[in-house]
């Protein structure tokens, strides 16, 4: 670790865990994540992928353990396998792990590349096993795709994790179905309530499902046995004996788990946001792309930790309401 030290931030939480977004592009158009005619941003304004490198030599020297690699899609992006190959080679050195979320569209190809350069764990989010629901929700026919990817990634020797955002009159009464497929395939699974985040086509509250009532049906089914498991983030984990996997609720919104947040989040141009639901932020291209990289890294680093707030104050009550923050999941990754 360099001289500054550790990122702690103001609540004295130890922050050792970072997503790295390098594109706000997608192939896929999730309802709930962006609208079809989603303005993407002009290429000069996303990171090089030597400044992405420089940035996360920047957070591994303040005691960053863990990368997620994430987007927009992450595999859309033709450079993103450098990166990782680049990273990969810090495993050891500082990183202890490095992990992707991707929607699992193009991870056949890339599979088994991931593996050689050290990924261990990879995300893939899918919210149905039915190909016409799969069409509605994400606005592509690529159900098979992902699929594929999923069955490669396995192969490759990668664990995969599985995530499903729970939806209202969507894929709500095939949850069980998907969680007993994921589990017999040796996958976790967890569920994600939708957040208010960016302007999307339609009311998000449409199909908000408050992950509680989905708890309560599956308990009529399952045990659901509290696990020890935790990531520091607002995910908790139940075994399931009856189908011998585990199944993560990531309930931002109808619990509040701020207290041990070790993460903070960069979108592919460099702005740092220490809250997935503030609008706190720290310029780390201007840092990247000043006269004295290094000094101005740190400087705003210091900064971000500043400004980390306690908690986010997410809500998702009231009908045509804003989002909580005008910036889409896309930017920041999930
Ligand atoms: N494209 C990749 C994927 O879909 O996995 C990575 C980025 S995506 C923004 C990361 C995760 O955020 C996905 O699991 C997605 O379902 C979730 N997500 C997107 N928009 C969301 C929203 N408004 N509320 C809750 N989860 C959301
Ligand atoms: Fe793309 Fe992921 Fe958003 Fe779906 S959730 S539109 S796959 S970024």
């Amino acid at each position: 670790m360099n001289e500054r030290g550790a990122l702690i931030d103001g609540f004295n939480r130890r922050i050792s865990y970072l997503r790295l977004s390098v594109t706000d592009r997608c192939d896929l158009r999730c309802s709930y994540c962006m609208p079809e005619r989603m303005r993407f941003l002009p290429r000069k304004e996303v990171l090089t992928l030597d400044e992405l490198h420089m940035l996360a030599l920047g957070f591994i020297e303040r005691g960053i353990t863990r990368i997620r690699i994430t987007g927009g899609e992450p595999l859309v992006r033709r450079d993103v396998m450098d990166l990782v190959h680049a990273l990969g080679r810090r495993i050891g050195k500082g990183l202890e792990e490095l992990t992707l979320t991707t929607n699992g569209v193009q991870l056949a190809d890339h599979a088994d590349r991931l593996a050689a350069a050290g990924v261990r764990r990879v995300n893939v989010s899918i919210d149905t096993l039915d190909r016409n629901l799969f069409e509605r929700i994400s606005k592509r026919d690529r159900l098979p795709q992902v699929l594929d990817g999923i069955a490669a990634a396995r192969e490759a020797g990668l664990k995969v994790k599985l995530n499903t955002v729970a939806l209202k009159g969507l894929n709500e009464a095939e949850i069980p179905g998907l969680i007993a497929w994921a589990h017999a395939q040796g996958h976790d699974l967890s569920l994600i309530e939708v957040m208010p985040l960016g302007e999307v086509e339609g009311d998000r509250l449409d199909h908000y499902l408050p992950l509680d009532v989905v708890r309560r049906h599956l308990e009529q089914r399952w045990t659901l046995v509290p696990s020890e498991h935790r990531t520091g983030g607002p995910s908790r984990y139940f075994d399931i004996p009856e189908t011998g996997g585990r199944l993560g609720f990531i309930t931002p919104l109808t619990n509040n788990f701020c207290d041990g947040c070790n993460r903070i989040r960069v979108t592919a141009t460099g702005q740092l946001y220490p809250c997935l639901g503030g609008a706190e932020r720290v310029d780390l291209r201007a840092a990247l792309r000043s006269q004295e990289p290094d000094s101005r890294l740190a400087r705003a680093l210091d900064i971000a930790m500043r400004i980390k707030p306690e908690r986010h104050h997410f809500r998702m009550d009231r009908r045509g309401a804003e989002p909580a923050q005008p910036r889409h999941m896309s930017m920041t990754g999930g």
